[in-house]
């Protein structure tokens, strides 16, 4: 590789300038960032462009960036997510060393300071229903009004607030709220909900807590508690930054981090909100969160993704302060980019139909060399037999071919690769008509796919020996959703009812199916595949990861 690519690219976005100048005039010495995922689902590629960015300036400035789980509603929160949100930060490549944390370990920390607010007059027990405050909020045109309870004396919310905690009242029946201006312009300083009442076991604290804080009062003080320098997240954050500021001015916390919002990553033809990725699961439209359909990091690892394309995707879009949709295309650019790097070649027939070369001895067979990678000498050769008996793409064949086919046909002539040139003779017809067999011929002078004098042929075809070749379920996949901009309210309507076909008689040179390589492979003139998870020794499957040029993009502008 030549030093010139491999130099360091400078990345720059408006959140790296205010952090480079943060560092360069001083006000920290530091930078610490955090990547707070709530555990209520898998992460998605959206996830990995804050994980990439909080990680990423972490990296580049000599700071550390915390892995931080905003478990503070144990209703939609499991461990499974826990585990597959760590899985997944790595397989991109980031590492939190010691610094994992969760907002549950400052449970004791973030009440005791709501008795303080209450003590200081700035925080207050509400006895009204839920839909008694969603109604007295106004909206952005008229102001909230006050809650009857707003004015109760500082012992009475002392004593209920204790009692909340105490388990004394059923779900529901009583909040905490901050006491800051039921007026106010920005509807989230109308008096917020701060705890809410959830007998409800958490599965880090247990039983110990009944109350648990609302996101918006754990959040800010979390990242001031572990000092985070930048906390940067999603725009639709930026009207709540008022009251995180509100929050930390008011509380005696350690640090004063600061947000600022970016926009979040949306892509065509995908959806990436958790609430329709978990229906997608629950609903069985896919067959899990790493269906290889689905846009989370683990169904992308299992369609054979690699990593880096994510990493490369991410740094390509960039981060900017505006809402777009970026063309799925683009990610697909980075997987092909980095597949055809690094994924070796080998030969695979999706739709086999069998060749009997008339001309070659039977019982006979030979090896040809084929390259494992085009671009790598380093990657070298391997063997692959040939004889009497093949198969062939059965699309690679058209008895009656219109003008522009030059693949095989009656009477044409082609090239296996890294074999020999064959010529159609003849067609053998099942008794319903329809052709199961191609008689050839070959030319022996043409070995290795040599011209043996001069004489051109239009197409070479990938191929596989009968005898060697083995059985494989192969699984294609399309976009989940046929719509480039699905609806997420009504997801269902748009879903692409072609987005998975299994095959179930692929047919695959040997050395495929030996060791427990999950190494990306590209079977020639078809794309790039890697093994399915569900792969055995007695019963191979792969994926397709992705075609190697954009035939649906193309299908759908055609149509
Ligand atoms: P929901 O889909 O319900 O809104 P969420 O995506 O916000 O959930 P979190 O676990 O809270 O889920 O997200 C963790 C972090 O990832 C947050 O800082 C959030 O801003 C960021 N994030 C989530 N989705 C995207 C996205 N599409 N693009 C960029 N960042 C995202
Ligand atoms: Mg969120």
């Amino acid at each position: 590789m030549d030093t010139e690519a491999a130099a360091p690219e400078v990345v720059r976005d408006f959140i790296r300038d205010i952090v480079r100048g943060d560092l360069e005039g001083g006000k920290y010495r530091q930078v610490v960032t955090r990547f707070p995922p709530e555990p209520n689902g898998y992460l998605h590629i959206g996830h990995a462009k804050s994980i990439a960015l909080n990680f990423g300036i972490a990296e580049e400035f000599a700071g550390v960036c915390h892995l931080r789980f905003d478990d503070t509603n144990p209703v939609r929160e499991e461990q499974e997510y826990i585990d597959s949100i760590e899985e997944d930060v790595r397989w991109l490549g980031f590492d939190w060393g010691e610094r994992r944390f969760f907002a549950s370990d400052y449970f004791d920390r973030l009440y005791d300071w709501a008795e303080g607010m209450i003590n200081a007059g700035l925080a207050y027990v509400d006895d009204q229903t839920r839909d008694e405050i969603r109604a007295s909020r106004g909206t952005l045109t008229e102001p909230g009004r006050n809650s009857p309870f707003r004015d109760r004396p500082r012992e009475e919310n002392l004593d209920l607030f204790r009692r909340m905690r105490a388990g004394e009242f059923p779900d529901g029946t009583r909040v905490l709220r901050a006491r800051i201006d039921m007026a106010a312009p920005n509807i989230n300083l109308r008096d917020p909900v701060m705890y809410r009442i959830l007998h409800a076991h958490h599965q880090r604290t247990g039983d110990k807590w009944c109350i648990y804080p609302s996101y918006d009062y754990a959040h800010g003080q979390s990242d001031a508690i572990e000092a985070i320098t930048h906390s940067i997240c999603t725009l639709e954050f930026e009207d709540h930054r008022p009251l995180y500021d509100w929050f930390i001015a008011h509380l005696p916390v350690p640090s004063q981090p600061r947000q600022f919002e970016f926009a979040r990553l949306n892509l065509t033809y995908t959806l990436l909100s958790k609430r329709v990725l978990t229906r997608l699961v629950q609903e069985g439209h896919v067959a899990g969160w790493d269906d290889p359909r689905m846009p989370t990091l683990a169904g992308l690892r299992r369609r054979g993704v690699p990593p880096a394309s994510v990493r490369e995707f991410v740094r390509r879009i960039g981060v900017a302060k505006a809402n777009s949709v970026v063309d799925v295309g683009m990610l697909e650019f980075c997987i092909r980019e980095e597949l055809n790097r690094c994924a070796e070649r080998r030969m695979a027939v999706l739709r086999p139909i069998k060749v009997v070369i008339e001309n070659y001895p039977e019982g006979e067979s030979e090896t040809v060399e084929a390259v494992n990678h085009p671009d790598d000498p380093k990657a070298g050769s391997r063997e692959l037999r040939f004889g009497r008996e093949l198969y062939i793409e059965r699309d690679d064949f058209m008895e009656n071919p219109p003008k522009k086919f030059f693949r095989l046909s009656p009477g044409t002539e082609v090239r296996l690769r890294y074999a020999y040139f064959i010529r159609c003779t003849g067609v053998v017809r099942d008794d319903a008509g329809e052709i199961v067999e191609l008689r050839c011929s070959y030319d022996p002078l043409s070995r290795g796919g040599n011209s043996p004098d001069g004489r051109k042929v239009k197409a070479t075809l990938h191929w596989v020996s009968a005898a060697d070749s083995e059985k494989a379920e192969v699984r294609l996949y399309n976009p989940l959703f046929s719509n480039p901009e699905p609806d997420a309210k009504n997801f269902t309507a748009d879903l692409n009812a072609d987005s998975l076909e299994i095959i179930s008689d692929a047919r695959l040179e040997p050395d495929l199916n030996v060791g427990a390589s999950n190494a990306p492979v590209q079977f020639e003139r078809l794309g790039y595949f890697v093994r399915d998870r569900d792969w055995r020794p007695d019963r191979p499957v792969f994926n397709r990861t992705i075609g190697l040029r954009d035939s649906f993009a193309k299908a759908v502008a055609k149509s």
